[in-house]
């Protein structure tokens, strides 16, 4: 038998501890492709605003990464910053 494990984090998820998360696009989207997430890491991308977001885990995600990875990471926080903006401006 073949474990998933968490695309996040990496530990070993039996069948019933799987949570299917969609993405790369969200569910409410249309998304039908889905990732297997642990509950800790699935919690946090639901839960946690990314206004709130750990400071020093952005930092150490981005330069961790290579050229995709952090080319991604800029554009979606420069959308996320914007539109953020936008929202409080009206
Ligand atoms: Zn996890
Ligand atoms: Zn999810």
């Amino acid at each position: 038998m073949t474990k998933e494990t968490c695309v996040a984090c990496s530990v070993p998820l039996c069948k019933r501890d799987i949570e299917n998360h969609h993405f790369p696009v969200p569910k409410a989207a249309g998304g039908k492709e889905t990732v297997p997430l642990c509950r800790s890491c699935h919690n946090m991308v639901h839960r946690v605003p990314l206004n709130d977001w750990p400071q020093d885990w952005s930092a150490k995600a981005f330069y961790q990464m290579g050229r995709e990875g952090r080319l991604f990471l800029l554009k979606a926080l420069y959308i996320h910053a914007l539109t953020e903006f936008e929202r409080k401006a009206k």
